[in-house]
């Protein structure tokens, strides 16, 4: 197989990409660092592609995936068990798009539908507390190739914070 550079197809084995054309690689880096080092307490949505239902997708290995389920066995390292649901967590998080794995669990079809009774005692949306970056994050945003725009939403603050960490205005005794 020849690398297409147009062509929105990847292949994603085990951790790895193989064959990834560079729009895909970026998707892909998204959802990493998302899965490694997204806060706990605030949403990150997805920027590209979504289904009718507001769930990021993704064309990987051949067939669309729920971006979701791909950061959640990310983090979890393994597959998603069979017949089981990576479902966005009752209080925290009922917010399709996001794709924080911190906001989403494993669970079967029985816990998730228990899961939306519980969230329907409660208001429904992202919590908004502003974050405060860990030197974890700040290390990673200041590697990380993708844009400043994009990196605001995976950690849930502003452009200029964002900006200050990368020139080291803020977080320069983080090395
Ligand atoms: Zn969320």
């Amino acid at each position: 197989m020849t690398n297409n550079p147009n062509n929105e197809s990847c292949t994603y084995k085990q951790g790895l990409e193989i064959n990834c054309s560079p729009l895909m690689a970026k998707r892909l880096n998204f959802i990493f660092q998302t899965a490694n080092t997204a806060p706990k307490d605030k949403c990150v949505e997805w920027p590209y592609n979504r289904d009718q239902n507001g769930y990021g997708k993704i064309f990987l290995n051949g067939k669309i995936e729920r971006v979701h389920r791909v950061s959640l066995s990310i983090k979890l390292g393994r597959p998603l068990r069979h017949g089981m649901w990576a479902a966005h967590a009752p209080v925290i998080c009922h917010n399709p798009p996001c794709i924080n794995p911190n906001h989403l669990r494993e669970a079967s079809r029985t816990e998730n539908m228990n899961d939306k009774i519980v969230d329907g005692t409660h208001v429904y949306g992202e919590s908004c507390h502003s974050s405060k970056l860990t030197e974890a994050q700040v290390l990673a945003i200041r590697k990380s190739s993708e844009t400043q725009v994009i990196l605001a939403s995976i950690y849930g603050v502003s452009q200029s914070q964002i900006s200050a960490v990368k020139t080291g205005r803020n977080w320069g005794h983080v090395k």
